[in-house]
């Protein structure tokens, strides 16, 4: 049990851990928060122990991966001070990565080549010169029980754990971020008869804003709530500084096909699904040429070995709301052929936020773009979004059913 002193201690060295991570996310700068050092491996093949020190009692989430088998351990950012030798493969554990993850957060991964189930992931108090220690044991398992805990954490909570009984820190709301499609001198598509995507994207975003933060436990944040231009990349950073649960940007561009309408839902890939998609994703990007000088790509792919892994799972998150909105829409206000497409948007680029963008019509259309001027439609096309995302939020493990409606 810890004393009143450290408990004290500790609950004011969380609040400044908190504040210190906001304020720097919004300048942008490091922030050295939590230092974590000296990595204790004991036990064998069957079950394996690490203890790794640190100086503060922070958050965390785990989560599994698999080829190899790993586990990987969520922590805000995080100054390592370890020794290399210390991390010699032992038992279950052939090795110990760790780094950035993104704007205030670190991770620890725990690779194996065996499966393991993992019995416990926690914070110990007062067991190490450092205050604290992240106490990690694993146990020897199946392929298949590893396969089955991997599954139940992407179908159920996700990468929100379980909370320990009796933890009453209030629990991070489900954060939206919305981004209206174009703005400024961008105008984006132009329909048959004069509307500006610029102001559609812009209306509906605000009204699906209204509908969104009427859930409990939702925060939602507009990329822009005006007419002012912004480039794709600050769309983006608005989602990750937000730490956003999940991105959607609202289109409704034209296409070349007069008579084709309906809504698509667009996720990002490196492959297009077909050439319309990937041709459609060209010219959004060319935005960012045309605002100012374009930013060089950020290399941050290459440099973090955490990349590929974290991306990995956004995009499962991703599919996965991609493909509940094309349910939910499909019934009310109707979708093209294949309406789940993906190709390479710069806007939907974020490693660590699902993210989708909804063109919700074709303004080259003429009945789509009387259906995007009429607020009756609008109204049944947000409430098919909100169905999906307070579907998508439930799945991270969000409560969002203590009010009727
Ligand atoms: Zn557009």
């Amino acid at each position: 049990m810890r004393q009143d002193l450290s408990k004290a201690t500790s609950w004011v060295a969380h609040i400044f851990g908190v504040l210190a991570i906001a304020t720097f996310a919004f300048v942008g700068a490091a922030f050295a928060g939590l230092k974590a050092s000296s990595v204790q491996l004991s036990g064998d093949s069957q079950k394996t122990e690490v203890r790794i020190s640190i100086d503060q009692d922070p958050d965390l989430h785990w989560f599994l991966l698999r080829t190899p088998y790993r586990l990987v351990v969520e922590l805000p950012e995080t100054t390592f001070a370890i020794e290399p030798r210390s991390l010699k493969p032992l038992g279950l554990v052939d090795g110990v990565r760790y780094g950035k993850a993104a704007e205030g957060r670190s991770r620890i991964i725990f690779t194996s080549r065996k499966p393991f189930s993992v019995e416990r992931v926690e914070i110990e108090s007062g067991a190490d010169k450092d205050g604290y220690s992240l106490a990690v044991s694993l146990a020897a398992s199946s392929d298949s029980a590893f396969q089955s805990a991997m599954s139940e954490q992407v179908s159920a909570t996700a990468s929100i754990p379980a909370r320990p009984d009796g933890d009453t820190t209030p629990v991070k709301p489900f954060t939206v971020v919305i981004d209206p499609g174009h703005g400024g001198f961008d105008g984006g598509a132009e329909g048959v008869s004069g509307t500006r995507e610029k102001d559609i994207t812009l209306a509906f975003s605000r009204e699906l804003r209204d509908s969104l933060i009427q859930l409990p436990n939702f925060k939602v944040v507009m990329t822009r709530d005006s007419d002012m231009f912004l480039r794709l990349d600050d769309r983006v950073r608005v989602a990750q500084s937000n730490e956003a649960d999940l991105f959607i940007s609202i289109h409704a561009d034209s296409i070349r096909y007069t008579g084709l309408r309906g809504a698509t839902v667009y996720t990002g890939s490196d492959q297009a699904s077909d050439a319309d998609s990937q041709a459609l994703a060209d010219r959004e990007n060319l935005v960012d040429q045309i605002g100012s000088a374009s930013l060089p790509e950020e290399n941050q792919e290459v440099t973090d070995i955490l990349f590929d892994f974290v991306r990995r799972e956004t995009q499962d998150y991703s599919w996965r709301v991609a493909k509940d909105l094309v349910g939910s829409l499909s019934q009310t206000i109707g979708v093209i052929n294949n309406p789940h497409r993906h190709a390479r948007f710069r806007v939907l680029r974020a490693p660590d936020v699902p993210s989708v963008l909804v063109e919700l019509g074709y303004l080259s259309n003429a009945d789509d773009e009387s259906s995007l001027l009429d607020p009756q439609w609008r109204a049944k096309a947000v409430g098919s979004i909100a169905t999906a995302v307070e579907k998508f939020a439930e799945r991270k493990g969000v409560s969002t059913a203590q009010t009727e409606r």
